[in-house]
């Protein structure tokens, strides 16, 4: 080691930086880690773990509404809130342990505190001042509240988790996956839910079908879905929150949380004043080494803000530590990554959009599959389930699998493993399916749909 304290100093303990460290760590770095907040960082405190846990919760009335149609005699329901929360609690600090753990095991030195970065080798933890050859800054993001009128009475989804009572009647607004989420959670486990996004449709990005489909979905289960609606204004009235819309509309709530995005935690860190240059949003700026304008600082995960997704910034964390001290691994590919929206129902996906295999590939075929799942035949429950596959024309390439229905994230999950493979439509063709299932359809799906384009082409 050269004259450094440490081969390589992470900032954030969360799911990129704990990776890269113990991944550094095995690799023979001497490694320290800083945390000011907890173990596991956004994903196990208030992220997809915590939020996962809270969708499994709120499944339940419609499973026991569905029993009903097997024979069974669902005796009186009840939901507590606040055992819902203790249970999370005790499971989340059961996991911090456990990266705790990890970390100590892997031989990284763990220090409590906020760093700050004072130049290209040097960090300051509660006053102390180390040095490292490698700077990794793993800070992640943060959720935030736009400024506007009564902006104070507005929550985020750091605060879900830690409620003191289930509100009855929830405002979400935004239209990424986390409020398509929390829409649900709460609509599902009873409250009366309105769901506001200002532009013309939400999950932007997403395929047009999937974005649809799910939309009609949740309209269906009582969430009262609004596009082109934006709050101007929220009051508190004897008790009340009440959002003001601009058309004048007002929705009395107990909540109204904000999920319109998140900001990357780069302020205050001395970066800048250390020469490390921020893009868009304030996320650092990396090359396809995760190298910061400064050669020694580099940045993974949610900070550099790429793709804000758990497996990315463990993937990331990995790629980087085995750049640094291991054998140079192949370039990060961030192509075919799937992913998964825990809506209800769920969404599963990976690869392109049609529209995007449009503008990409030229001429694609479609096929879509659209049922209602097996279970619900006797349930009765009024839900459907859509299935479809996107394939480049000429090389018969599947460049895209979408589906929306129970289990998605764990059907696609399979799926992805093929796109990754580069398999043909033939090749879906040629493998026999699992009988009954919904995922059946992924490789039984025949004829390609003919749709407007494709008419107007003819
Ligand atoms: C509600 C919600 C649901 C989500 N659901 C999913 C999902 O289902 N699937 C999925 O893949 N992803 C999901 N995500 C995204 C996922 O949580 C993030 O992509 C992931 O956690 C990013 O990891 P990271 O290491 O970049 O940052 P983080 O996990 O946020 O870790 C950053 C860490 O740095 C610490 N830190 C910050 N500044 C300092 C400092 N100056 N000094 C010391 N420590 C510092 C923080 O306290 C934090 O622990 C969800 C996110 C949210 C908010």
């Amino acid at each position: 080691m050269s004259g450094y304290n440490y081969d390589l100093f992470v900032i954030g303990a969360g799911s990129g930086g704990v990776r890269a460290a113990r991944t550094a760590g095995a690799l023979g770095a001497k490694v320290a880690i800083a945390e000011d907040r907890f173990y596991g960082g956004t994903c196990v405190n208030v992220g997809c773990v915590p939020k996962k846990l809270l969708v499994y919760a709120s499944h339940f009335a419609e499973e026991f509404e569905d029993a009903a149609g097997f024979g069974w005699t669902v005796g009186e329901r009840s939901f507590d809130w606040g055992t819902l929360i203790a249970n999370k609690d005790a499971e989340i600090e059961r996991l911090n342990g456990i990266y705790e753990r990890l970390l100590k095991n892997s031989g990284v030195e763990v220090l409590w505190g906020r760093a700050t970065v004072v130049d290209g080798h040097t960090v300051e933890v509660e006053g102390r001042r180390i040095t490292a050859e490698h700077i990794l800054v793993a800070t992640g993001g943060r959720p935030f509240v736009p400024e506007f009128p009564g902006h104070e009475h507005a929550s985020m989804s750091d605060d879900m988790f830690h409620l003191d009572r289930m509100p009855e009647r929830v405002v979400v607004v935004g239209g990424g996956y986390i409020a398509v989420e929390f829409a649900g959670i709460f609509s599902g486990l009873g409250a009366e839910v309105t769901q506001l996004y200002r532009g013309p449709h939400f999950l932007r990005g997403f395929d047009d079908d999937v974005r649809h489909f799910l939309c009609d979905e949740m309209r269906k289960k009582g969430i009262d879905v609004r596009f082109n609606a934006t709050i101007v204004r929220i009051e508190k009235r004897e008790g009340d929150l009440c959002a003001e819309l601009e058309d004048g509309t007002e929705i009395p709530a107990d909540m109204i949380l904000y999920a319109t995005g998140r900001v990357p935690n780069t302020g205050g860190l001395g970066l800048e004043e250390a020469g490390v240059r921020l893009g868009d949003k304030g996320a650092i700026a990396v090359d396809q080494a995760f190298r910061s304008s400064v050669p020694s600082i580099h940045a993974i995960g949610d900070v550099i803000d790429r793709m804000q997704l758990t497996p990315v910034a463990l993937a990331e964390g990995m790629w980087l530590a085995r750049h640094l001290f291991g054998e140079a691994p192949a370039p990060f590919d961030y192509d075919n990554i799937p992913s998964a929206v825990f809506s209800q129902p769920t969404i599963g996906t990976v690869g392109l959009t049609e529209a995007k295999a449009r503008s990409t590939c030229g001429d694609v075929d479609i096929y879509t599959s659209e049922f209602r799942p097996m279970k619900h035949t006797l349930s009765g429950r009024d839900e459907r389930t859509l299935m479809k596959l996107i394939v480049d024309r000429a090389s018969d390439r599947v460049v895209g699998a979408h589906m929306v229905g129970p289990d998605a994230g764990e059907i696609v999950q399979g799926i992805a493993i093929a796109l990754k493979c580069g398999a043909t439509k033939a090749q879906f063709d040629a493998t026999i399916g699992i009988h009954p299932t919904a995922a059946e359809e992924f490789v039984t799906m025949r004829e390609p749909a003919v749709r407007e384009v494709d008419k107007a082409a003819e």
